[in-house]
């Protein structure tokens, strides 16, 4: 059988690789091609290359300014000769990117059997112009099979009267994706120039506080909010130190230059490479961030979650207890890392829970539910 990977953005390629490598594995029973649309470009290739993915074929559609008007009609459109050059058995879509919804329903046209990895995932409120909860609810309407990360994402489809046979459920596929890249960067035979430039940066004497965020929600007062808290936090505790990949989108870029630069110890550098952050992430004392894979990725490094969004399409990790919202307002980010950076106490119950999305097994069992599927 014929199997097409489709994926367009950074946080889908790390969740998508460890299932391509589970398919390549299997090559008696598959062939398997990857499509990438590079809704995002740089991001997407460092983690093509450290997975040592090479691309089927790339729709390269990044634009500057590119607006989802023109994203998604250009996607579907592309994606027809594509489809109509491999005719794919299966169609393998991800999360709730606009290249993820676009896929779905071109897929739909192709008539392939669309899977939705990471599947069920809603926040009940589908606020225009936020467009993930109408990808991850369009791509749910158009899917055939449904693989769901936890409990509470099947159930939330069974509400939505999917077939209870359409959908499995397997763990999150970023943990497969973390596991895979800490043993690989842990390894002797493994040289990174940008682990390298790390090490000289970060200052091994300070606890250190890893942030990232990208949400549109937060774009504006949002991001001005969470910057003062980062100040007062980084001038409060000097025995801290703040360590915070910028994401390159222009809304985020200039609110966090503007407010945190030049602060001793907050330290703004690029995005990093896939590696380098998880070298990262392990060496942190707490994360606060808006994105929803580090949410996943840090309980199974034992490392506390403050979240700065007011809803969640993650529940499971709010739940555990592994994460904790603190939405954008100033003086709860404060109050809430005061309070892990003050009391071991209050750090220990959240570091040390058991991960709600999985064992890192859930690209095999995907593999195998197809292998199931096709007899
Ligand atoms: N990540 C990365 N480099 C960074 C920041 C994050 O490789 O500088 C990884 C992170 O480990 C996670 C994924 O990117 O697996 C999350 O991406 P993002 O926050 O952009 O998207 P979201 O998960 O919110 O959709």
């Amino acid at each position: 059988k014929k199997i097409l990977v489709v994926f367009g953005t950074r946080p889908e390629a790390i969740k998508m690789a460890p299932l391509v490598k589970e398919f390549e594995k299997n090559s008696s029973s598959f062939e398997t091609k990857v499509c990438i649309t590079a809704q995002h470009r740089e991001m997407l290739d460092q983690v093509l290359s450290f997975f040592e993915i090479i691309p089927h074929y790339d729709l390269d559609l990044m634009k500057p300014n590119q607006n989802l008007y023109s994203l998604t009609s250009d996607i579907i459109t592309n994606l027809k000769p594509v489809f109509e050059d491999f005719k794919p058995d299966y169609i393998f879509v991800h999360g709730d990117t606009t290249t993820t919804m676009a896929t779905s329903i071109a897929g739909f046209y192709s008539g392939a059997q669309i899977c939705h990895v990471e599947a069920g995932l809603r926040t009940f409120n589908m606020k225009s112009p936020f467009p993930e909860e109408m990808n991850r609810s369009v791509t749910g309407v158009v899917a055939n099979i449904h693989f769901a990360p936890t409990i509470t994402s099947r159930q939330n489809l069974l509400n939505e009267n999917k077939k209870e046979e359409s959908i499995l459920v397997t763990g999150n596929t970023v943990i497969d994706a973390l596991l895979f890249s800490v043993d690989k960067v842990n390894s002797n035979n493994f040289n990174d120039q940008e682990i390298e430039s790390l090490k000289k940066l970060v200052d091994k004497e300070k606890r250190l506080i890893l942030v990232t965020g990208h949400r549109r929600e937060n774009h504006g007062q949002g991001f001005i909010n969470i910057c003062k808290a980062l100040k007062e936090i980084a001038e409060a505790y000097i025995d801290c130190e703040i360590i915070y990949p910028v994401h390159l989108n222009p809304n985020v870029q200039k609110p966090v230059y503007n407010l945190l630069s030049g602060i001793n110890n907050i330290k703004l550098i690029d995005p990093l490479s896939y590696p380098a952050f998880v070298w990262l992430m392990e060496k942190s004392y707490l994360i606060i961030t808006d994105s929803g894979g580090v949410q996943e990725e840090a309980p199974s490094l034992g490392k506390p979650v403050l979240v700065m969004r007011s809803t969640t399409e993650r529940p499971e990790a709010v739940e555990a207890g592994t994460v904790l919202l603190v939405g954008t307002d100033t003086d709860t980010i404060i109050s809430e890392t005061i309070k892990l950076l003050n009391s071991t106490e209050t750090y220990l119950n959240m570091s040390k829970l058991h991960n709600p999305y999985g064992a890192g097994n859930a690209c095999e069992k995907i593999v195998n539910y197809i292998k199931n599927h096709i007899r």
